[in-house]
């Protein structure tokens, strides 16, 4: 029997196992000092002056709109080719998400289309740094200022990523998600990273009933917090990080130099200025093309992903609500992306067979 790959593989050793147990042991589950170790840690990484802990990637895109005043007759563009999820959390606040087509080179929202989309009633953009590829953050950052446009992050799978050495989350308000698939993981959790203390502490605010002093309370918020489990394997999990993401890029890499020219297959770009950290390998075929790929991956126990096989404008739940766009670049790469497993647990002789597994359906 030949060895199983996954698409993704939690990369966990002794030292978040003894982390875990040490807090167990403790008896500060909740709201202690690893949450402010873990979040000083990441502002620290990120080079933000805050950041703030929550419980999964959801609620810190949702807690991250409402902490910048997002709410009802508000319009907020973002793509629809990206993880349900970035469109959702504006749903959540009753703010309006308008959809912008993303660039067939990098997946990511077309700053032009940003720019057409805009109108009076435009008040953020939710970007996304959709497979770990910073989008292209030069002129994006040039409409939102000449707009007076708020700027969220989605950088729920570009942990670690850069453009002009900046890191991704210090742009705007930033978006983390620590869920088990991505770059680094908490199991369940998310981060806000933020240079804006009035931001910062509105999101502080949200994520913990409305209350900044104990039992009072100054407006409806959520429970959204952190456990002292999940920071703890969080700090650990971000030291391993720089090191995980270097072992992705090196992986992509081999990828790059063994499926090159092959006709029929298009392999992921890394634009200039980025840092891309490869949440996903995701390459494009059309879609008998990628069919094939599919069937023989699977026969041979090599897992493979679909982002995302719908766009999101196209899902029942947006028909429902009255969307009809046509974004013909979303809908094309839903019909042609596929990922290959690229995780850092990859020996080289796995990419070897997951690129022998691709050729023979050439
Ligand atoms: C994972 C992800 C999210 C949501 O994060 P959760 O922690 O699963 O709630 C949001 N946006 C994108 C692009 C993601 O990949």
């Amino acid at each position: 029997m030949f060895k199983q790959i996954k698409i993704s593989d939690p990369l966990i050793g002794p030292e978040e196992i003894s982390a875990v147990g040490r807090v167990l042991r403790s008896g500060i589950l909740a709201r202690g000092e690893e949450i402010r170790k873990f979040e000083e840690s990441f502002a620290n990484y990120v080079d933000t002056e805050h950041a703030i802990a929550t419980s999964n990637g959801t609620t810190a895109l949702h807690a991250a709109l409402l902490a910048n005043d997002i709410g009802k007759g508000d319009e907020v563009i973002t793509p629809s080719f990206s993880f349900i999820a970035s469109a959702n959390s504006v749903l959540y606040t009753g703010a309006k998400p308008v959809f912008a087509d993303v660039r067939y080179e990098d997946f990511n929202i077309s700053p032009e289309e940003i720019e057409n989309k805009i109108t009076k009633n435009t008040k953020a953009v939710v970007v996304v740094h959709l497979y770990g590829q910073p989008c292209d953050m030069k002129p994006i950052m040039k409409i939102c200022e000449s707009h007076n446009i708020k700027l969220i992050e989605d950088a729920c799978q570009a942990h670690g990523a850069a453009y002009n050495d900046k890191k991704v989350g210090s742009f705007g308000t930033g978006c983390f998600s620590f869920y088990a698939t991505k770059n680094m993981t908490t199991g369940e959790g998310g981060m806000i990273t933020t240079n804006d203390k009035k931001i910062a502490d509105n999101a502080r605010m949200i994520i913990n009933h409305g209350s900044i002093k104990a039992y009072e309370n100054n407006e409806v918020g959520f429970n959204f917090r952190m456990t002292e489990m999940q920071a703890a394997i969080g700090t650990v999990q971000l030291s391993k990080l720089e090191k995980n993401n270097e072992i992705r890029i090196k992986n992509a890499e081999m990828f790059n130099h063994l499926l090159r020219n092959i006709e029929g297959i298009e392999l992921p770009k890394t634009m200039p200025c980025r840092k891309h950290v490869f949440h996903q390998y995701t390459i494009k075929a059309i879609n008998v093309i990628r069919e094939k790929i599919v069937a023989e991956l699977t026969k041979n126990g090599i897992g493979c992903g679909i982002y995302y096989p719908k766009p999101i404008h196209k899902q029942d739940l947006y028909i429902k609500l009255g969307y009809r766009d046509s974004l013909p670049i979303s809908e094309k790469l839903s019909q042609e992306v596929l990922s290959l497993p690229v995780h850092p647990r990859l020996t080289e002789e796995d990419i070897e067979r997951i690129d022998s597994c691709i050729k023979t359906t050439i």
